[in-house]
């Protein structure tokens, strides 16, 4: 079965906008093992699932494929700056499949912080058709640098995902989490749509009863709802003016 996260890694390939490395967190990690077994299998291979190399990928047994798990050393579960570096190395040679070749950093975030920053430089300048892949539970273990150089995908149960869309931060920056859950998850982005827009209608109500006439003409409105034009565009689902005589049936 295709995840949502697997599908928008999918179309991110054929449409030519990999990434070099990608962080893929949260806790659903039986849904984050099997999308990211799919993923290099689609990398490395033709992404069936049942042929010789891709069950060679499923046991992480593929020479364009380069594994970094945590080892066991002083009582703790660490990746070494070693490990990296041999990493780097692995990287550096030429493909075995004349393709791309993967690094998966599993429990990335037991990276010593040397490890850390051997693996920036990489990431700072990444070779060739190289993807690296970092595995983590909470990404908010590794370091910013290293995050912002990433393209985070995250599994994490759908209603924990569109619980915190709905609760955190001002409605344009939901609205943004909004649109990036539309990214194979139609319901979710529905349901979050559905609420932004209840809230904006509450907003408006709030506004005219103490808002100043100006404040109710477009710009006002748009104004007091913290949104840009095209963001009340796509609540209106499609039209600015709908989102706006929606919004005043309403009130
Ligand atoms: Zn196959």
């Amino acid at each position: 079965m295709k995840s949502p996260q697997f599908a928008f890694l999918e179309s991110s390939l054929s449409l030519g906008r990999l990434s070099h490395a990608y962080l893929f967190s949260g806790t659903e990690r039986e849904l984050k093992d099997h999308a990211t077994v799919q993923f290099l299998q689609l990398l490395l291979s033709d992404a069936c699932g049942s042929c010789r190399t891709c069950l060679q990928i499923a046991s992480f047994q593929h020479p364009d494929l380069a594994l970094v798990e945590p080892l066991e050393g002083e009582g703790k579960m660490r990746i070494t700056i070693d490990q990296v570096r041999e990493l780097k190395y692995r990287l550096s040679l030429a493909s075995y499949g004349g393709g791309h070749k993967v690094a998966l950093l599993k429990r990335a975030d037991l990276m010593a912080s040397d490890a850390q920053s051997s693996l920036l430089k990489l990431l700072e300048e990444p070779l060739g058709q190289t993807v690296c892949i970092l595995s983590v539970d909470h990404s908010d273990l590794l370091l910013d640098t290293i995050r912002s150089r990433t393209q985070e995908i995250q599994f994490r149960a759908r209603k924990d995902r569109t619980a915190d869309s709905l609760k955190h931060g001002s409605l344009r920056a939901r609205f943004k989490q909004a649109k990036e859950l539309g990214e194979g998850e139609k319901e979710a982005q529905e349901e979050a749509l559905f609420a932004l827009a209840s809230e904006a209608r509450s907003r408006l109500l709030a506004a005219s009863l103490h808002g100043t006439p100006e404040e109710m003409r477009r710009a006002g409105i748009l104004a007091v709802l913290g949104l840009k034009a095209e963001e009340a565009f796509v609540l209106g689902r499609g039209s600015l003016r709908l989102a706006l005589e929606q919004a005043y049936m309403e009130l």
